[in-house]
């Protein structure tokens, strides 16, 4: 597992200003627009929540991704820094991590005709491999995103729900599931749902999605095969197939 640095949201803090969204499109080359989900052109969404909050999406980062792991040619990969990122140029087009990513995250360009696989990718290649960092964290006017050390992350989130407990859920999100993310979040008290998965799995996911298939060449027909054994990944397909119809339909 590797996990250096990353992001905490605090939902408490949010304004929903969307300058987040904004400064990721510009970053990306992407057009300036409010997003309304995860898309090929929006890494990341800040959506209204019940009880005056909002709420934060993008990929978090995962320590041991699931992603990677179902990678045939190892398109995705974490750094040591954490980031898990993405080179469209040795990308199959398989959409395995698209299946695989337990956040419901990658996403991929239908309406392109060279299409790739979309997420958010910390920033890496223009800022953070660099010492800045992410382009969200820069521009967020209330603290309501940071960046930092994991570990100090940790802690000042724990701290904000120990010293506030009437106003925080007693969970930092992130710490565990899927084995432990990089970006992490805590949540303000409302009987809304966040909109965030829920139910994700505390282990770290590979051994599930089979980390043997990055060692597999590239044998795609075989590789589909034993994907389709996997109950963790079945039991998704119809979530994916409905999302994706309507990211084709636009
Ligand atoms: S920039 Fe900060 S305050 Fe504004 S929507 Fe994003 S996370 Fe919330
Ligand atoms: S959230 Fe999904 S896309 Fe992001 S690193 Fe984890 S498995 Fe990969
Ligand atoms: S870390 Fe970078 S790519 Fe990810 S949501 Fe923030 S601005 Fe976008």
């Amino acid at each position: 597992m590797t996990m250096g640095c990353g992001l905490l949201f605090d939902q408490t803090l949010c304004l929903g200003c969307g300058a987040c969204e904004l400064a990721c499109q510009k970053e990306h080359g992407q057009p300036p627009h409010k997003a309304v989900k995860l898309d090929a052109d929006s890494f990341t969404f800040v959506g209204r929540v019940e009880g005056g909050y909002f709420q934060r999406h993008l990929c978090m980062h995962c320590g041991d991704p699931a992603c990677a792991s179902v990678c045939p040619v190892s398109a995705l990969r974490i750094t040591k820094e954490g980031a898990v990122v993405y080179d469209a140029s040795i990308c199959l087009g398989c959409r395995y991590c698209v299946m695989a990513c337990p956040f419901l995250i990658p996403k991929y360009e239908w309406n392109s005709p060279f299409p790739r696989v979309r997420k958010c990718d910390l920033c890496y290649e223009g800022r953070v491999s660099k010492g800045e960092e992410p382009a969200c964290a820069s521009v967020c006017p209330n603290g309501a995103t940071v960046f930092g050390e994991r570990a100090e992350l940790l802690r000042i989130a724990k701290g904000r729900i120990q010293r506030e407990p009437e106003k925080y859920i007693d969970e930092v999100y992130g710490e565990y599931q899927a084995g432990g993310t990089s970006v992490m979040m805590i949540l303000g008290k409302t009987t809304a749902a966040s909109g965030l998965r829920e139910g994700v799995l505390l282990d770290a996911l590979p051994p599930l999605t089979g980390r043997m298939l990055r060692k597999i060449p590239v044998a795609v027909p075989v590789v589909g095969l034993m994907l389709a054994g996997f109950y963790f990944l079945t039991k998704r397909k119809n979530d994916i197939a409905k999302e994706e119809e309507e990211e084709k339909n636009g």
